[in-house]
Formats: C-alpha cells, structure tokens, sequence
C-alpha cells in the first residue's frame, strides 16, 4: 500500500512534537529560584563594592574617580582618613566613609569598574531590584559591601592588581629600618 503524502507530513509532524515533548527545557521558570539558569562569571549585574578579608575594610578609598565618570550621575562618595593606617593595620591612609548608588538610573555600562584604580569595584551578579517605591533602589555602603562580598564569594574574587591594591601593611624597607 503507498502511503499518502498528506499521511506522511502527518507523521512528521506527530514525531517533531513527541520530539518537542521529551527533550530537556531550554527556557526558565521566573521566578522560581532553583529553576532558574546559572549566571556566567562574567555576567554583569549592578556595581557592588568589593571588601578586603586581609585588613576587613573595603578597597574603596573615596577617591571619586568614579562618581566624576558615571554618565548617569548616579553615585556619591565621600571619603575619611582611614583610622587603621594610623595604627598600622592598613596602608590605605584614606577610606571609603559613605558611599550611594541610585540603581534605578544606573545602566550597568560598567564605566565605573574601567576607571577604578584600587579593584574596588566590580559589576555584580545583582539585578533583580524591582520595588514598589520609585527611589527604593538607592543602595548605601553597607549594601553595595554585602552586594560585592557575595559576588567576591561566588566567584572567588581575586584582585587584579594585588600588589597595588592590598591593604596589607608592608614591612619597612632596610634602608628606612637603618635610619
Ligand atoms: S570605587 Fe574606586 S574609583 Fe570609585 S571611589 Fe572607590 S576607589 Fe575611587
Ligand atoms: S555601571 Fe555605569 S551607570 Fe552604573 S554606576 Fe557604574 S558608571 Fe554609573
């Protein structure tokens, strides 16, 4: 018997959705927390500050750099002088005192991160922010330190340039030594 070209279409079709029907999903279930796909390393969520476990206090010196970059105008700074490098516990002389982010106006363009010369600042995993106030989403220091330690945690952060950037105090040089 010849089977009909309709007939075999209609078979085709039936094998592509039982086909359709038992591979693995490709999509995600929003919001459902472990259906959710894995994030890569480099995925770039909202800027968060990064912490300093050797001397516990954040890379971030105040310096500002950052806040003069950002095309939205979405960040302040101030900085202080750093108590602990008066008693030698950390080279860092100034410190990072308050620090804010509109994350409402930030664009995630990772300007910030470019121009930060102390490994301060990284673009997070962080991008799930929606709130019902419309100026919710201005994060202080203390929010942007737990954002970053996370992220720090989760992709066992290291700095780029450590040797610049740790807040290790250093030991005097032979020639200060023998002064
Ligand atoms: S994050 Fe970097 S560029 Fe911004 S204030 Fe801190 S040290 Fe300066
Ligand atoms: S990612 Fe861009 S817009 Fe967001 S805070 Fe950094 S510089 Fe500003």
């Amino acid at each position: 018997m010849k089977i009909q070209a309709p007939m075999i279409g209609f078979i085709n079709g039936l094998l592509v959705t039982i086909k359709t029907t038992l591979r693995r999903p490709v999509t995600a279930e929003y919001p459902s927390v472990e259906k959710r796909l894995a994030l890569s390393d480099r995925y770039m969520g909202f800027p968060a500050l990064t912490w300093d476990y050797d001397v516990k206090e954040p890379y971030c010196t105040g310096c500002m750099v950052c806040v003069r970059e950002c095309p939205t105008q979405c960040m302040s700074a101030q900085m202080k002088d750093n108590p602990k490098h008066e008693e030698n516990l950390s080279r860092r002389r100034k410190i990072i005192d308050s620090f804010e982010i509109n994350l409402g106006r930030c664009i995630l363009c990772g300007i910030c991160v470019d121009v930060c010369n102390f490994d301060a600042i990284e673009m997070s995993h962080e991008y799930e922010l929606s709130k019902y106030q419309r100026n919710a989403n201005r994060v202080n220091l203390n929010q942007l330190l737990d954002m970053g330690s996370s992220f720090q945690n989760k992709i066992g952060w290291k700095p780029k340039q450590p040797q610049k950037n740790s807040g290790v105090p250093q030991p005097p040089k032979a020639s200060e030594e023998s002064s």
